[in-house]
């Protein structure tokens, strides 16, 4: 139950106001704001250091923001409103509210010893969904990552891009409504980029809402509604990729894009 007041069907999915995270006297974000629309993509870019992955950590309350919050459909994440203030939500409260946010790390981190199907079934199960059908979604989500048939196979006898399209459909697995990704193909061969890039792609084609720290400018450009450059923790450039990619007016986004281009 939310005790949110209900947000008008345009309201953004996504609200960030003021938010700030420090780390003992580093200021690592800096009062950010930031808004994204339903079924929209946004693509943050910055150098690393620049606090993109603890923006998208605090986003979904991995990290508790030192002030500012962020909404999710309404929600705060982590919060509630009292009268002005925010209080605090238990635990609980926020495993229900994380369960509407999907997260894609660097590093898969699936588990070696689980099957793909397996992996995939883990949040579902948790969540209360009965084993047939969770491993009938969970085969549906494997076709959907051009990975079907492949239920049985281990962590160890897939690629690297396989494995990433594994932790794509175990985030996807609790459907979520937004769905936020850490440099998905950082870690990846270069030959792997393209085959993860594609599955992402069909997921903004499907609708979702998505956040996704990249250097893959080209999948910006294609894909992305908006691109966010994050410089020491603020926001210094956002706007559509067309104009923040070709004309930049920022000299750290400039020098960031030519280096990366
Ligand atoms: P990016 O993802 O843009 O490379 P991060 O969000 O990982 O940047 O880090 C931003 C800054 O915050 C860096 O200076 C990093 O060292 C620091 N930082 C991140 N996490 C922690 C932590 N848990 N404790 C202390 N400092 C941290
Ligand atoms: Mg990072």
């Amino acid at each position: 139950m939310s005790l949110a007041p209900a947000a008008p069907p345009d309201a953004p999915l996504v609200r960030i106001r003021g938010l700030q995270k420090r780390f003992g006297f580093h200021t690592v974000l800096d009062g950010i704001d930031l808004d994204v629309r339903r079924g929209e993509v946004t693509v943050l870019l910055g150098p690393s250091g620049s606090g993109k992955s603890t923006l998208l950590r605090c986003i979904n309350h991995l990290e508790k923001p030192d002030a500012g919050f962020t909404e999710v459909g309404g929600e705060i994440i982590g919060y509630r409103r009292d009268n002005r203030r925010l209080r605090e939500l238990p635990d609980r409260e926020v495993t229900r509210q994380r369960s509407r946010i999907g997260m894609v790390f660097q590093q898969f981190n699936l588990f070696p010893h689980r099957t793909a199907l397996e992996n995939i079934l883990e949040g579902q199960l948790a969540a209360g969904v009965p084993r047939k059908e969770a491993a009938a979604r969970g085969s549906e989500l494997l076709e959907r990552v051009g990975l079907g048939g492949r239920e049985s196979s281990y962590p160890r006898q897939m690629s690297g891009g396989q494995q990433q399209r594994v932790a794509i459909a175990r985030a996807l697995a609790v459907r979520p409504e937004l769905m936020l990704f850490d440099e998905p193909t950082s870690a990846l061969d270069p030959e792997m980029v393209g085959e993860v890039l594609a599955v992402m792609k069909d997921l903004a084609e499907t609708g979702m809402t998505m956040i996704v720290v990249t250097h893959e400018i080209g999948f910006a450009r294609e894909v992305a509604d908006q691109v966010v450059f994050l410089d020491d923790g603020r926001i210094v450039e956002s706007g559509a990729p067309a104009d923040v990619l070709t004309a930049p007016r920022h000299d750290r986004a400039r020098a960031f894009l030519s280096a990366v281009l």
